[in-house]
């Protein structure tokens, strides 16, 4: 056993302790200032894992796992920067700097695509906590102990989740609820347990949130997801974590039970699978019989190289993984920062999809998770002489919408759903004439409030979608 794949212990690192790591004092003081500023709003977490062994220190602050998981000074505005860093810096003033935080994060979309209101589902009446509902077939499940990760990103959309704004936060402590929704929804084939990362939980507290699952009552569900990213952040939780054996005794438990256990891994960059751990975790996974997929969004300064993507893919495909998505980089949190137009998008997808084998071919992208559904941009190509976007939905509020193409003016500068209009002169595109999918309506109020306004139209004035 090389040492890399010896037991090693967990040794997180946040703001609070970071000065503690060893690295922590190569950086120059402006970036250490950056990072002690700009994380009062958007945390950080990382662990010595991702310091030792993903970040390259001789290349900071470029390095792209560096970028990941540091915060910078450029994902806030100039003034809303030099207004928190005279106040955290100079004034230390508690009640001021939280005063600041609060209003920043408000204005940085938290709960996009409508998921504080319309994913939620219903039973007797009630509202179900740590329930979402989106597509007809899946539901997603935030167990409590699953909502922080071994580290966090800092493009990532579930922020609100690790900053305590309690009143836009949603999870449940435990399974029964959830077991009693699928039970009056034989439609629902897959559960998608996420967070944060429900692999942060020990197994045993897994296991109780996933056996019961097993039941002959929910045969119609075939389909076990896990979305988590310790397969690149914290590999060794499949390798050399005490209960890692339990972990994939787990998976083959589900696997026995006649379901597919579907680990929906999250990496971001090719580094964080050149790691012996990383690849061994790979293995371990699919040799329970559990399928395992990458999947991630596209991030400027992180993983804009096409050649980065063939790498992941192919890497992973040589391990036993399936590629799955290129997202496109969600409207939330310091979005000016991570975004990329969509034309660009595009074009990183296609150069990096034309360059691997049919076997990693399996990926879709670059896909937008908004309000109506996954959207992928299919191309950009002149009809009629016009230029558009050709586009259709990968899944959808309305399974009728699937793979219907539609088409919007090419705009360069578009970076997601919400900034495109339609070409040949139409007033809206198709999923826009129904009363039930104004997602350019909720894109405004929520940027400002954070909040949904029942009723409110896109014609809705913005000081009026602001007061209500
Ligand atoms: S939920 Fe995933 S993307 Fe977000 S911080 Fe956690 S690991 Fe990163």
């Amino acid at each position: 056993m090389t040492s890399e794949l010896l037991p090693a212990k967990f040794k997180p690192y946040t703001r609070q302790t970071i000065s503690q790591a060893p690295q922590w004092q190569l950086l120059p003081e402006e970036l250490r200032e950056a990072v002690q500023v700009v994380s009062r709003v958007m945390p950080f977490r990382t662990n010595q894992y991702v310091m030792d062994e993903l970040i390259d220190w001789n290349n900071v602050p470029d390095d792209p796992i560096y970028r990941l998981t540091f915060p910078h000074q450029d994902m806030l505005s100039p003034s809303d920067y030099s207004n928190l860093r005279d106040l955290v810096l100079v004034k230390k003033d508690d009640a001021a700097i939280e005063d600041a935080v609060r209003s920043i994060r408000l204005a940085m979309n938290p709960h996009p695509a409508g998921q504080m209101t319309h994913n939620v589902p219903f039973m007797n009446g009630q509202p179900v906590s740590g329930l979402q509902h989106k597509y007809r077939e899946t539901v997603l499940f935030f167990p409590s102990a699953g909502q922080t990760c071994h580290a966090y990103c800092t493009f990532c959309f579930r922020w609100p989740q690790f900053v305590g704004m309690d009143d836009l936060k949603f999870d449940a402590r435990e399974s029964s609820e959830l077991v009693e929704y699928l039970k009056l929804h034989p439609e629902v084939t897959d559960v998608l347990i996420t967070g944060g990362d429900p692999l942060i939980m020990n197994t045993r507290s897994l296991a109780g949130y996933i056996e019961p699952l097993l039941v002959p009552e929910l045969a119609h569900i075939q389909n076990i997801r896990i979305g988590t990213k310790s397969v690149a952040y914290w590999p060794q939780r499949f390798v050399t974590d005490k209960d890692s054996d339990d972990l994939l005794q787990l998976f083959e438990k589900v696997v026995a039970a006649g379901k597919n256990m579907a680990i929906m891994g999250h990496y971001n960059h090719p580094a964080e699978l050149r790691t012996a751990i990383a690849q061994r975790a790979v293995k371990r996974i699919v040799s329970t019989g559990a399928t395992l997929r990458m999947q991630a969004p596209l991030i400027r300064h992180i993983n804009e190289d096409p050649k980065g993507w063939a790498e992941l893919w192919t890497t992973g495909v040589r391990l036993g993984a399936i590629p799955y998505y290129m997202f496109v980089e969600r409207d939330t949190g310091p979005s000016h920062y991570f975004q990329l137009p969509l034309a660009r998008a595009y074009e990183i997808f296609q150069s990096a999809y034309s360059s691997v084998s049919g076997l990693a071919r399996t990926v879709r992208g670059p896909s937008m998770s908004a309000f109506p559904g996954k959207v992928v941009v299919d191309g950009i190509v002149e009809i009629a002489g016009e230029k558009v976007f050709a586009l259709q939905f990968l899944q959808a509020r309305k399974p009728e919408w699937v793979r219907r193409p539609f088409y919007a003016k090419f705009d360069p500068d578009a970076t997601w759903l919400h900034d495109l209009v339609p070409a040949f002169g139409e007033k809206k595109f198709f999923f826009e004439t129904d009363a039930d999918a104004p997602h350019k309506t909720l894109q405004l109020v929520t940027r400002h409030t954070g909040r949904y306004v029942p009723g409110a139209t896109s014609e809705t004035p913005e000081p009026l979608a602001i007061e209500a």
